[in-house]
């Protein structure tokens, strides 16, 4: 017993050699470990993967809330002649909350259930090497558009779009909250998408973290309403969609279902309208340099 906790702690600082000497490395560490020493796995799976999804959603909001108030940033807004409003942000934030802890609560409650069942580990020991566990955030993404593309593009079908899916598309110009404004059943049915990738590729406790936390940043980004060029990391990513591209989606109503990829709308051929609509900007754009 005492060997193998050895080999998985030297595995643990292994794969921390790999990366360059960060400021951040001890400091989390020492977080995590009195995380585990402090809290039980019921308290750490429920209340901490509440504050996580919090914290990450509303901080990844604040720079597209700002952004309206700068005049500079204008430029990049996607459909700017329709600039947010205070009562549409405030009707998005009322059923935010509503959604995230009265729908969104009792899922997470269920994770602790999970990984007691699958013995998911929590420990900074059992900690995976950086590389694996970016593998299979990677792995649950894919898992994520593919299902989001399919049930999103169902969810369009005109004999259940009013009863469901239209809540979504009130905002017709999205801004980064909107991400998860939905009807609870939506919230329900694309959010299973989310849980398939842990279910199939979860080796720690982490990954439930690290995966909520980029499911997060990438949902706000392609809602974000901006398309701000070099500085945005998510488009170092091949075939990653984008704000450009979903953006399009809420605009058009038809086309470009995918999540985050752009893969199975080129596949499928549903992002046709998306790429005319891109022609017909450059060539407008052309027209006016000349
Ligand atoms: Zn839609
Ligand atoms: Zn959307």
């Amino acid at each position: 017993m005492m060997e193998n906790l050895t080999t998985n702690a030297w595995s643990s600082e292994n794969y921390i050699d790999l990366l360059p000497p960060n400021p951040i490395r001890e400091p989390f560490a020492n977080a995590w470990i009195y995380m585990n020493k402090h809290y039980t796995k019921f308290q750490i799976a429920t209340f901490g993967s509440l504050i996580v999804h919090e914290l990450v959603y509303f901080v990844a909001c604040v720079p597209g809330i700002l952004f309206q108030f700068v005049p500079f940033m204008r430029r990049f807004k996607i459909q700017n002649n329709r600039p947010e409003t205070f009562d549409g942000q405030w009707k998005c934030f009322k059923l935010l909350l509503f959604n995230h802890f009265v729908i969104q609560f009792p899922l997470i409650c269920g994770t602790y259930v999970f990984t007691e069942m699958f013995g998911v580990p929590y420990s900074w020991e059992e900690m995976p090497a950086w590389y694996n566990l970016a593998l299979r955030v990677f792995g649950c993404a894919v898992i994520e558009d593919t299902w989001h593309y399919f049930l999103h593009q169902a969810l369009h079908d005109k004999r259940i779009y009013k009863h469901i899916h239209k809540v979504h598309h009130h905002f017709q110009s999205p801004f980064g909250m909107t991400a998860e404004y939905a009807h609870p059943a939506e919230t329900l049915i694309l959010g299973m998408g989310f849980f398939w990738g842990i279910l199939l590729l979860a080796n720690h406790f982490i990954i439930l973290w690290l995966w909520v936390s980029v499911r997060l940043l990438e949902t706000i980004d392609v809602h974000s309403g901006y398309d701000i060029p070099y500085l945005n990391v998510f488009h170092l990513i091949p075939f990653y969609g984008g704000s450009k591209f979903h953006d399009f989606h809420h605009y058009n109503f038809n086309g470009n279902y995918s999540s985050t990829f752009t893969w199975w709308d080129k596949i499928f051929g549903t992002d046709s309208q998306y790429k005319e609509y891109c022609a017909k900007l450059e060539a407008s754009k052309a027209k006016k340099g000349q």
